[in-house]
């Protein structure tokens, strides 16, 4: 049930909904717009009239969620929301950046890696220290070493650090060193995962599973949402079809239909999207002309020598190209970057 309140209601109207919603069961979630408070209530909304809401003092309208997930819903935030890290918004009118190399490889890759990206406009650095890689045999990170090798780098260069993070067992390290937590593809639907994230008060990225459709998506970012964690950013990444010719399918209609569903700002990832790094600047752009609120694209200061995803790591002069190209088609679709 959404209970969106009149523009100047009082908290004491306020409180006196909230105290309505939870003795009628539900769990209720607040949302301070620019001009209206919304309370999310999670509960049997099926059983309840949304005029029994709406009669009440300082409420301007009533009515149930359709869809199976409320709070990760448009109209729980009809504004959309920002996610503030620092001084860095994603979600507002600022198109992110988010770069870097697969995997935290060395103190010196690292390093060069966030001078790069960093110069070149980034405002995160990206490095995964636990790796998902589909082979056992294949690297598999430098584990607590890797991450802060990150976050020294990070530092160094004025940038925020994101970094995946495989299980719950690995979320105090993760929150130690980086400032988002990416939850991988393979792990979006890792609901216990998503049960502890959703207690922590960092945000979390949560990228898109190979075979998840966009509701699926919306509803395990539910999970971490209805935990009190509402720093929650969606990422497109490519999904499995029968098409073979690019390592995954990028599907950008996603990013216009996530936004329409959805309050949740979403970037996407053209790397793993098409796997190759020639297609890596075509999608980018395109994701962003789609709407999309950032990126998150591998970089390596040499990645014929890379120990996870060279072929879809940007050379250094390709990301300058890419965010050069960025900063206008930010423009023709009123961002910035
Ligand atoms: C990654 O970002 O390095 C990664 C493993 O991504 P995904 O989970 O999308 O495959
Ligand atoms: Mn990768």
């Amino acid at each position: 049930m959404i209970v969106v309140m009149q523009n100047g209601a009082s908290e004491a109207q306020i409180q006196s909904v909230i105290d309505r919603m939870v003795r009628m069961n539900f769990t209720v979630h607040r949302s301070t717009g620019v001009m209206h408070t919304v309370l999310g209530g999670i509960g049997p909304e099926d059983d309840i009239d949304p005029v029994d809401f709406e009669v009440l003092e300082g409420v301007k309208e009533a009515h149930r969620i359709a869809s199976a997930y409320k709070l990760a819903s448009r109209p729980f935030r009809p504004g959309g929301t920002v996610v503030q890290i620092g001084n860095v918004q994603i979600g507002g009118p600022n198109v992110v950046a988010m770069a870097g190399p697969c995997s935290v490889e060395s103190e010196e890759q690292i390093n060069l890696s966030a001078e790069l990206v960093a110069g070149a406009g980034a405002k995160v650095i990206r490095g995964g220290a636990f790796k998902p890689r589909s082979s056992p045999y294949s690297f598999q990170g430098l584990g607590e070493k890797g991450l802060q090798l990150l976050r020294q780098a990070a530092d160094r260069h004025g940038l925020l650090a994101i970094s995946e993070v495989m299980d719950q067992t690995q979320i105090p390290l993760l929150a130690e060193y980086a400032d988002i937590l990416q939850v991988g593809a393979r792990n979006m639907q890792n609901f216990n995962l998503l049960k502890e994230l959703a207690k922590l008060r960092k945000p979390v990225l949560l990228k898109r599973g190979i075979a998840a459709t966009v509701e699926e998506l919306l509803l395990s970012a539910e999970y971490i949402l209805s935990g009190g964690n509402y720093d929650v950013i969606l990422c497109e990444r490519g999904i499995r079809t029968f098409e073979t010719s690019t390592r995954n399918t990028m599907d950008i209609s996603a990013i216009p239909v996530t936004k329409k569903l959805s309050h949740l700002p979403i970037i996407a990832d053209p790397s793993h999207g098409t796997g190759r790094r020639d297609h890596v600047l075509p999608m980018a752009r395109a994701a962003v002309a789609a709407g999309a609120d950032g990126l998150l694209v591998e970089v390596h200061h040499d990645p014929d020598r890379a120990l996870s995803d060279g072929a879809q790591s940007l050379r250094p002069e390709q990301f300058s190209e890419l965010m050069q190209q960025l900063r206008i088609i930010a423009t023709a679709v009123g961002r910035t970057v």
